[in-house]
């Protein structure tokens, strides 16, 4: 086996790089939940379990400095939240009222209601709409936990990802929802993959960007590298970005594979990624939800990385915070200065220590294209990780796994495109992990 990557690392997106000072910085805050269980799976075996750390309380706060938790309590699924639910300060009883009962049917519907069946998909606040839900439900909830989860407004995110996460994550079982923070910069995570490829036999080659895909008599032939270089195997797993991919593919192919003749209408939603130092400790929690803010999460990286980060000698004098804005299409344009404006002065607002605190350095990543959009209808332009040309498989969050885009999406696809590798080669396998099975009364009904 041996991988072929064009970038001097692996990670892909999900990765980190040093910056001129010495500083490392994740290409963004990456998180997973408890649901994530093919994740969990890969993190096991490329040794990296260590390194991420699970919190089972999500910290929520209004500019008003309300505060609410999400956090497990004595009773069982679907009941663990209640307590955190009954006390969460920034919603209103009505908002309360019209969110439980849209959760009630998610769970009668077992993940699912008819309405999400609709061809072509529903928006996920069409799907609110339609259950009545409060403009500060809407607001406050909805949007805080899914525009987070799926990269994307509610009105361009088809509903059954949006139901998904909520069955999945928040009703099915108790632990679906903890949240698990890598506690060293992104790059770290991916040591053990190398080693194990290398281990089994198997070669990693860097800085390989594949130029070409030779195809003959509807199967595919050889990939074609810098220098006219090309490489023959007997079956070949594409990894890249679906743009990436089209890019590569010729027409006739297009053609004879349908699943590759659609790979435009899978659009990208942008992340922006906002890193502050600041002279002292402004922040205890790891980290904070911020409601009504164009900042959505600020993680404390100085506590999570506790000493593990690069900078650990300087991390006495001051304190690293990473701020994460999904669906950013507003800030894009924005000059980096004026996000960095803008964001501090919420950042002060939140935490008071920061007020007083000088910010010594700050840095602005926006990626443009960061995961692919969750549009409803968007699973019909999905292809599967077996395609009908030979030797040709796929992987990547944007293939058919059922998943949005996430890491989990990610590890899914490939143990997909192994197993379709296996089933080819005629020694089937299975590989892909289960979901979280259900739990405390949900388990005994479903
Ligand atoms: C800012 C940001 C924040 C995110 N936050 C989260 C999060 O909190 N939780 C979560 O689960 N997910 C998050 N995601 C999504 C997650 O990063 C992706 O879903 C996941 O990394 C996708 O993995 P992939 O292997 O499908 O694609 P990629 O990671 O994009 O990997 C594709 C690889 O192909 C390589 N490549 C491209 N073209 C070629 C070529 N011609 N030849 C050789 N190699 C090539 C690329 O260099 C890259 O390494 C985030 C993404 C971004 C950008």
């Amino acid at each position: 086996m041996r991988l072929f990557e064009q970038r001097p690392f692996l990670g892909g997106r999900a990765t980190s790089y040093v910056l001129p000072d010495g500083e490392h910085v994740d290409n963004c805050q990456h998180v997973t939940l408890g649901c994530c269980t093919n994740l969990e799976d890969f993190y096991r075996r490329v040794g990296a379990q260590d390194k991420i750390k699970y919190f089972d309380r999500l910290l929520f706060q209004d500019p008003q400095g309300r505060t609410g938790t999400m956090q497990a309590g004595l009773l069982p699924a679907p009941l663990h939240m209640t307590g955190s639910f009954l006390t969460f300060a920034p919603l209103s009883q009505a908002d309360k009222r019209s969110i439980a009962s849209a959760l009630l049917q998610i769970l009668r519907g077992k993940g699912h209601t008819e309405d999400l069946d609709t061809p072509g998909g529903i928006s996920m606040l069409e799907w609110l709409q339609k259950r009545k839900q409060t403009p500060g439900a809407i607001e406050r909830f909805w949007r805080v936990v899914l525009v987070s989860a799926l990269d994307e407004e509610l009105d361009k995110t088809d509903a059954r990802f949006g139901v998904d996460v909520f069955w999945k994550g928040f009703l099915s079982n108790r632990t679906g929802y903890r949240m698990g923070v890598p506690a060293v910069p992104l790059s770290e995570l991916y040591d053990g993959c190398k080693q194990e490829i290398e281990r089994r036999g198997g070669e990693v080659s860097l800085r390989m960007p594949v130029r070409a895909i030779h195809f003959q008599d509807g199967g595919v032939t050889s990939v074609e590298f810098d220098g006219g270089r090309q490489e023959f195997a007997e079956a070949y797993v594409f990894a890249m970005p679906h743009e990436a991919l089209a890019d590569l593919l010729p027409d006739d192919i297009k053609v004879k594979e349908p699943g590759l003749a659609h790979l435009e209408n899978i659009k990208t939603s942008p992340i922006t990624g906002v890193h502050f130092w600041f002279d002292r400790e402004v922040m205890k929690e790891p980290f904070v939800t911020l409601l009504d803010t164009t900042t959505q999460w600020i993680f404390n990286k100085t506590a999570l990385y506790s000493g593990k980060n690069g900078s650990r000698e300087k991390k006495e004098q001051y304190q690293y915070l990473q701020l994460v804005i999904s669906a950013s299409y507003d800030l894009l344009q924005k000059p980096r200065q004026e996000i960095i404006d803008l964001c501090l002065a919420e950042v002060r607002q939140a935490l008071p220590a920061a007020r007083e605190a000088v910010l010594v350095k700050a840095t602005v990543i926006k990626e443009a294209a960061a995961t692919f959009s969750p549009q409803p209808g968007v699973d019909r332009w999905r292809p599967r990780q077996q395609t009908s040309v030979s030797r040709m498989f796929l992987a990547g969050d944007w293939t058919d796994t059922g998943w949005p885009a996430t890491m989990e999406g990610a590890v899914r696809s490939g143990y997909l495109a192994a197993e379709a590798v296996l089933r080819a080669a005629g020694t089937p396998k299975k590989i892909l992990q289960p979901d979280l099975p259900p739990d405390g009364l949900v388990g005994m009904f479903v």
